[in-house]
């Protein structure tokens, strides 16, 4: 992996990770109003039980996507810090390079495809 192509690695990334900020934070915003919502209802509604059900799996939902947007800024992270220390398109795992097709689709990728598969046949 020459320069030019940790550069251009670098770049998809911080969009990335700028994108995954945006999702977090607009899944957050749409929790908080649930909870706003929610709330308001229960107490003006006390015997909608069923609304009540349906609201816990709505903010379940939301609670669900705000972790996984986490973890995505967590290898997003990774990725860049690997970039840093010039371990970048490396498998963590055999040190083999990364196949740039793969880095293309999912660029904070730790393991090469072998590995990977691997990992999910364990
Ligand atoms: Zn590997």
């Amino acid at each position: 992996m020459d320069k030019k192509d940790t550069e251009y690695f670098k770049q998809l990334l911080l969009e990335l990770l700028k994108d995954s900020y945006d999702q977090l934070r607009d899944s957050s915003k749409e929790l908080n109003e649930n909870i706003i919502e929610s709330s308001g209802e229960v107490s003006s509604n006390p015997f909608h039980l069923a609304d009540i059900g349906t609201d816990v799996m709505e903010r379940e939902k939301a609670f669900m996507i705000a972790s996984m947007d986490s973890d995505e800024i967590f290898e997003i992270n990774h990725a860049l810090e690997k970039i840093d220390k010039s371990e970048f398109g490396y498998c963590e795992q055999c040190n083999h390079e990364i196949s740039k097709e793969r880095l293309e689709a999912v660029p904070y990728a730790r393991l090469c495809l072998p590995c990977k598969a691997k990992e999910e046949n364990k």
